[in-house]
């Protein structure tokens, strides 16, 4: 147990939130900064909620260095949801996508696309559990392609992009949903990226996409209005009630990363945690991470015994230890470490001196 009796999750999501935000949540509960109510009972109209959307907006913009060229939208429908919104908006020419697979959500956006034009699948690492990305060669690459679409940090399976592919004209789109905000990138390189929340940034419920704003008012008339990037831009995600409370948890993180430094030092600290953590695997008898390690991420730190029976048995000690939601993914067992922004880095430590001690008693 650490700070005020909370335990370390290691959620992969919805997962942990920096307890600064959280305290600061509960202090302004019941009466959000003297004006009398909650911002759950506040109109999404009123002055005061205008402010958190607008500062949001614009603390993400600082930390992810947006060009006034993209637009910050904050949506409903989650990440799943973007996998049909891509298509529908983005499938503007040939009606064609390049995709690369690298696990189970790559392999959802790429059905839903499929409905609604041509998927190229470039490459994909499923033969072997999506354990590594596959290397892609751009004269394969589809010439006019509408755009191309990676996942850029792997949740499940522990992977991470570390070199973007040179899609050239053909905008890149990118799911950042486990993985925004944990290091810097050059947002001109893409032409869309979507990240549902519950991952590093807030509570469920609300997602965020950032796209260029060439890239928008391309929608059939079939599509429904709510799924219009065109309609949520011009209205400044308030064409409906947004969901008011996680885009105020949202702000309030943003506001947390600035105070940390921004993104590039929580980076360096997301990098030293999961260099600890993998050393710690990789220098083990017992525990091994099936995971080349180039590609291995930074949030989602994946490993094994290679004995289902004895990683039960770590994953349940662990959690009467206090460290809890080290189980792998249902589809894959095993165990998952999520260390995203708001595992301090004792909570690796502690888990670290735990696998020791783990290993000690059952080898
Ligand atoms: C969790 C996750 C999703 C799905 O997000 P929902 O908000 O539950 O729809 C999609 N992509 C990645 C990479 C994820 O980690």
């Amino acid at each position: 147990m650490n700070q005020k009796n909370r335990v370390y999750n290691f959620s992969a999501g919805p997962s942990m939130l920096p307890l600064e935000v959280l305290e600061s949540a509960a202090a302004n509960l019941t009466n959000y900064c003297g004006c009398g109510m909650s911002v759950m009972e506040m109109s999404h109209r009123s002055k005061e909620f205008a402010s958190i959307i607008q500062e949001a907006e614009q603390d993400l913009r600082d930390l992810m260095h947006i060009p006034d060229n993209y637009k910050v939208l904050f949506l409903q429908g989650g990440g799943s949801l973007q996998f049909s919104m891509i298509p529908m908006n983005l499938f503007r020419n040939s009606k064609k996508a390049d995709f690369i697979i690298t696990g189970a959500w790559a392999k959802k956006a790429a059905k839903e696309a499929a409905k609604y034009g041509e998927v190229n699948v470039l490459a994909s690492s499923e033969e072997d559990v999506y354990t590594y990305i596959p290397e892609v060669d751009p004269a394969n690459f589809t010439k006019d392609a509408d755009y191309f679409y990676i996942t850029y940090n792997n949740t499940i399976y522990g992977t991470r992009y570390t070199k973007l592919p040179e899609t050239g004209d053909v905008p890149l789109v990118a799911d950042l949903s486990s993985m925004i905000l944990s290091e810097d990138l050059d947002i001109t390189k893409f032409g869309l990226v979507f990240a549902g929340a519950q991952k590093n940034v807030g509570p469920a419920g609300v997602t965020i996409v950032i796209v260029r704003e060439d890239l928008i008012g391309f929608a059939e008339k079939n599509v429904p209005t709510m799924l219009d990037y065109k309609i949520q831009a011009e209205n400044n995600s308030l064409y409906n009630t947004p969901p008011c409370f996680a885009i105020y948890m949202a702000g309030l993180t943003f506001k947390w990363v600035k105070a940390q430094g921004g993104v590039a030092a929580l980076q360096k600290i997301n990098e030293d945690k999961a260099a600890m953590l993998y050393d710690a695997i990789d220098n083990s008898k017992m525990f091994s991470c099936p995971v080349a390690k180039k590609d291995r991420s930074l949030m989602n730190v994946v490993f094994v015994t290679g004995n289902p029976d004895l990683d039960k048995k770590f994953i349940a000690e662990a959690k009467e230890a206090g460290l809890v939601n080290l189980g792998g993914h249902r589809t894959v067992g095993g165990m998952r470490a999520s260390i995203y922004n708001a595992m301090p880095v004792d909570g690796v430590k502690a888990l670290i001196k735990f696998m020791e001690e783990f290993e000690k008693n059952n080898l």
